[in-house]
């Protein structure tokens, strides 16, 4: 596995390997490994594809200071299991190349309007500013690809398919399900942030999803099983919604057919997010 930190040698990677006619896979992370970001990897690679993963904590996308502050670091147990699973080129960007004014604002932003506005967006003022702009120059340097993203961050992944989709990036975006723990509960990097109380707490997350996507209902009703749910457990809910799975419109109870509920809560000043899919089954 090659290992890089100088954006010039990545774009070169990505570039050389094009001109062998193979076809690169892009897998943005922000370290601190596990098996969710492992089954990304392993997709792209028995796709056939060279996998470039990135690791960057990009201070951007954090509305919170404590939050990055605490977000955690495995450097080199990530390059193990970057290399056990698949990855050809593992790229650790520093601050300065990725963000050269940093800490000043940098002056160029890529916004997705509406999609990035709501839910995770709302709560988290100028979230997806950050994460859209920092995915724009990773696709950037790498080039034409295929950037895997999981289902675990489901609107994350619908503002990348709008940005892509708007700006005409010659990118593949590859959606990837959600790696759960055996007990339900959705593999994330904060887990580590967890006490065990405050872990068995969270289960309730993926339970409100599941319990949710049992039988086809009315929009109000899924909304209404999503909260008492929630409200079981002593976990601080920051939204539970049920929207449209592509422009992340709320659902209405005239609604049928595929829709998404999504959830976000505070356990112990940790903050976990989970969805799942639902059916709506309209007024009769
Ligand atoms: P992160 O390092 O948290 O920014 O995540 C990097 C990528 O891994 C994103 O595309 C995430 O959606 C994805 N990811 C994180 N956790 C999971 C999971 N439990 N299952 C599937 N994908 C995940």
């Amino acid at each position: 596995m090659r290992l890089l930190r100088d954006v010039e040698e990545w774009r070169a990677f990505a570039d050389a390997q094009r001109a062998a006619h193979r076809r690169v896979a892009l897998v943005p992370t922000m370290g601190a490994l596990h098996a969710g970001h492992w089954s990304l990897f392993t997709t792209a690679k028995e796709r056939g594809d060279v996998v470039i993963a990135t690791s960057f904590v990009n201070p951007r996308q954090f509305d919170d200071q404590a939050d990055l502050a605490r977000y955690p670091h495995t450097p080199e147990v990530d390059r193990a299991a970057a290399e056990t699973h698949g990855v050809d080129c593992l790229v650790e960007p520093s601050l300065v190349e990725m963000w050269p004014a940093y800490p000043d604002p940098t002056p160029t932003t890529v916004s997705v309007r509406a999609l990035g506005d709501v839910l995770e967006g709302a709560a988290r003022p100028g979230h997806f500013d950050g994460v859209a702009s920092v995915v724009a120059k990773l696709l950037i340097v790498t080039g034409p690809c295929r950037v895997y993203f999981g289902e675990k961050d489901f609107q994350q992944l619908a503002v990348i398919r709008q940005m892509v989709h708007d700006l005409s990036f010659a990118v593949e975006v590859v959606g990837c399900a959600i790696v759960r723990d055996g007990d339900g509960l959705a593999l994330s990097s904060r887990n580590a942030q967890l006490s065990d109380d405050a872990r068995r707490r969270a289960l309730v997350l993926s339970r409100a999803v599941a319990r949710a996507g049992e039988a086809p209902t009315s929009a109000s009703e899924l909304r209404r099983v999503l909260r008492t749910t929630l409200a079981s457990a002593d976990v601080e809910v920051v939204y539970a919604e049920v929207v449209d799975p592509v422009t992340f419109a709320p659902s209405g109870d005239g609604d049928s057919g595929e829709a998404r509920a999504l959830v976000a809560a505070i356990v112990d000043g940790v903050r976990l997010i989970d969805n799942g899919p639902v059916l709506l089954k309209g007024d009769q």
